[in-house]
């Protein structure tokens, strides 16, 4: 289990592990989305751009919801995201841009969602090198949810036998022991 709080001025979160080890290398970051009303179903694919901030999908209830890594303001203590409104309307001109038959679509809502991202935006992920019955997997830095099915095979393989076949070394802590001292595992 993590905990999450914050420490310093510069918003970063400070992950204290029931164990009271303390991490002070990621950042938090608040995540915009926005959706629309209910349309008639158009695409079936989750829509990214390469040289556009996009993430575009429609629902099963015919709701497309945009994101592309754009942020909110955030207090962290107080956990409030405010919406940067004029960064959500560039993200709506891109997607008119990719999607002109959009442009009368209403936007019902909009929020940002608050998680921890690390220095190289990659997961740490394994089992910890001070405690053993300690397992990380976390700092997924906005790409959580396309991976938790494989970080719950490796997780339940590192739990259960103590190893895994993957390779998973370049996601150890152990890289950030330059930026965390001693305290950080
Ligand atoms: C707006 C938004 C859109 C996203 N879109 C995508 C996407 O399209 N595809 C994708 O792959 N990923 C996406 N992500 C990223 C994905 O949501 C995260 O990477 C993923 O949820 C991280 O999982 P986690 O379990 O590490 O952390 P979390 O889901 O943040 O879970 C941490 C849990 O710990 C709990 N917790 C925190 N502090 C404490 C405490 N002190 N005590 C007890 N519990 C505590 C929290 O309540 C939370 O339930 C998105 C994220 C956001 C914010």
């Amino acid at each position: 289990m993590i905990r999450a709080q914050s420490t310093s001025p510069i918003s970063f979160i400070n992950f204290q592990l029931l164990a009271t080890v303390t991490l002070t290398f990621t950042a938090a970051k608040a995540l915009m989305l926005m959706v629309t009303e209910r349309l008639p179903h158009f695409i079936d694919p989750v829509i990214g751009a390469a040289s556009r901030k996009l993430s575009f999908k429609q629902m099963q209830n015919g709701t497309v919801i945009i994101g592309g890594a754009l942020v909110a303001k955030l207090d962290f203590d107080t956990e409030h995201t405010e919406i940067n409104w004029p960064q959500m309307a560039k993200s709506a001109k891109t997607v008119l841009d990719f999607f002109p038959q959009l442009k009368n679509t209403r936007i019902v809502r909009a929020w940002a969602g608050i998680e921890g991202f690390t220095p190289d935006n990659l997961p740490i992920i394994g089992r910890s090198q001070r405690f053993d019955s300690v397992y990380h997997a976390f700092g997924f830095s906005a790409h959580g949810f396309q991976l938790s099915p494989i970080i719950g095979k490796i997780m339940a393989e590192l739990i259960d036998t103590g190893k895994t076949d993957l390779p998973i070394d370049a996601f150890s802590i152990s890289r950030f022991h330059t930026v965390t001292a001693a305290t950080a595992e």
